[in-house]
């Protein structure tokens, strides 16, 4: 007999009064179901440390029931759609994945994992540029239905399960004409944005979006659930701040919100490709005067069809007249071929690269923080995207950074890299797996050059580079490597921008 129909019957032969009117309808019952009646076969897994072993079809049919959400497994039904991530370039098998419905069930996954020092990976909205939220083989610990987003107007706090997308989190608050920094495209995940910095479009004027936490509820690596503030584990709770997954699971973070007008200037200024290297010049002093209220993010754009062009996203959260006024040179140093910048509603602009943004392509990315714009820097940024040539979209992207980011003193989060007037990344989008070399090929030629600029990375575009993670912290560094030893000793919490241990 098949599984599924092996859960059936077994539900079948349950009295209907043993089981919650709410539950019918609940396919969670099955897993649970499952779990008290069917034989599992053994489950080929990895070790943290890369290590076969298979896990115990008991072990796995009593932790299924102990869970209240779903444990899929590689023949079960939605498997393939909850492993798939944001970057269609992963494409890994977890051995288990733990659809997690709340606290309790995280604590469950990690106990469950860490005595088996199985492979774990955390899944919050599934954005990971370099696919780290799905293991091969592990245990893929999936916080996407904890996705729960909720404002109190009236304290001006949203609280915001760690499944959470952005979206959610920019649309509550703004009903009630609050906002706080959240990343640009609204399907992003707030847990991994926010527990690594976390920029955007009010970034300048709040700061990155770890620095308007008030606490976090967070599963550390021993099964303990523990809130990290400024009054409770503040060790932690400064980890947490720009240390990424290192330190545990984040099942609920509660954020300061602060009063916005939900109209803001903003879109797009496209300029031609011949007039990109003067815009540059003129936008690198002028972006360095801008008040906190005004966000800009460039980018050097190569299309397939070989159109070339650069763009800055604009984004005032001021009062529009000012903001036409201040956006006037932007306007008159090259006249851009098209311009969409209007009064537009915030929580529009936070949507606008939704679509460009999609789902499943591939995309290969690397980054760094320029730490000082110079001639040669617009020399290379041009040189690289007029010497592209490949039948896929290549960018170099710099999302602005200063205002209230350089404010916070470099010791007071983990997040480091506060003075760096802007991040830089380069990438290419695709779909043909045969296109995947070329574009790897293009992709560390061209960074090569434009490292040379920078300074450490931002830990949630990039994250394999284990010789640039002191200079990523700088002098954190220490501090992180003591707090990932007290806090996870073991390194479960290995898939992120890995802080290693003291003698694991
Ligand atoms: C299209 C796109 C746009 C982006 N725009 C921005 C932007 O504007 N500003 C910006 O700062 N960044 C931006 N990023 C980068 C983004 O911050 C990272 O990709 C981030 O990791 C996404 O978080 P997630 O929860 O969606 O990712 P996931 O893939 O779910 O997780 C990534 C990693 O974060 C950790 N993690 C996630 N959730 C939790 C949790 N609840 N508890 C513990 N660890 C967790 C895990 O280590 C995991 O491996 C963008 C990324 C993409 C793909």
């Amino acid at each position: 007999m098949k599984r599924r129909q092996f859960i059936q019957s077994a539900l079948a032969a349950i009295p209907a009064a043993a089981i919650p009117a709410s539950a019918w309808s609940c396919t969670k019952i099955f897993a649970s179901a499952a779990a008290v009646s069917a034989e599992l076969p053994d489950i080929e897994a990895l070790t943290s440390c890369n290590k076969e072993f298979y896990l115990r079809g008991a072990d796995v049919k009593a932790f299924a029931g102990r869970l209240r959400g779903e444990l899929l497994m590689r023949d079960s039904a939605g498997y393939d759609a909850a492993r798939r991530v944001w970057n269609g370039a992963f494409d890994r098998h977890p051995a288990l994945i733990a659809r997690c419905s709340g606290a309790a069930d995280v604590m469950e996954a990690v106990k469950f994992a860490a005595e088996r020092e199985l492979l774990v990976s955390v899944r919050g909205g599934g954005h990971s540029l370099s696919g780290q939220s799905v293991c091969e083989k592990g245990l893929m610990i999936d916080l996407a239905e904890m996705n729960s987003s909720r404002v109190d107007p009236a304290r001006r706090i949203a609280t915001i399960e760690g499944g959470a997308l952005l979206g959610a989190l920019d649309r509550e608050a703004l009903t009630h004409r609050l906002a706080t920094t959240a990343g640009t495209v609204s399907h992003t995940g707030v847990g991994g944005l926010t527990l690594g910095g976390g920029f955007g479009r009010l970034g300048r004027r709040f700061g990155l979006a770890c620095d308007n936490v008030r606490s976090i509820d967070v599963v550390t690596a021993n099964g303990q659930l523990v809130t990290a503030s400024k009054e409770q584990n503040k060790d932690l709770f400064w980890g947490l701040r720009g240390g990424g997954g290192n330190f545990g699971i984040a099942t609920s973070f509660e954020f300061q919100l602060h009063p916005v007008d939900p109209i803001m200037l903003g879109g797009e200024l496209v300029y031609s490709f011949e007039d990109a290297p003067k815009v540059l010049e003129f936008y690198f002093g002028y972006a360095a005067q801008a008040p906190d209220e005004l966000n800009l993010d460039v980018a050097v754009v190569r299309l397939p069809n070989d159109q070339r062009f650069m763009s800055i996203d604009v984004c005032y959260s001021g009062p529009t007249v000012e903001g036409e006024k201040l956006l006037a040179p932007l306007r008159q140093i090259r006249k851009p071929v098209s311009d969409t910048v209007a009064p537009t509603p915030y929580v529009v602009l936070q949507a606008s690269g939704d679509e460009k943004n999609a789902h499943g392509h591939k995309f290969y990315l690397k980054a760094g923080f320029v730490q000082k714009t110079t001639p040669a820097l617009i020399d290379d940024i041009i040189s690289t995207i007029a010497d592209a040539s490949l039948p896929v979209p290549q960018a170099v992207v710099l999302p602005q950074g200063g205002g209230a980011y350089a404010r916070v003193k470099t010791g007071a989060t983990a997040f480091a890299q506060r003075a760096a007037p802007h991040n830089m990344f380069v990438f290419s989008r695709w779909d043909d797996a045969s296109q995947s070399e070329a574009v790897g090929n293009w992709s560390r030629t061209a960074w090569k050059k434009l490292e040379l600029h920078t300074h450490g990375f931002y830990v949630n575009e990039f994250n394999d580079d284990s010789a640039r993670m002191r200079d990523t912290y700088g002098p954190n560094y220490d501090r992180m490597v003591a707090l990932k030893t007290k806090y996870d000793a073991n390194n479960l919490f290995r898939m992120n921008a890995n802080i290693a241990p003291i003698g694991a």
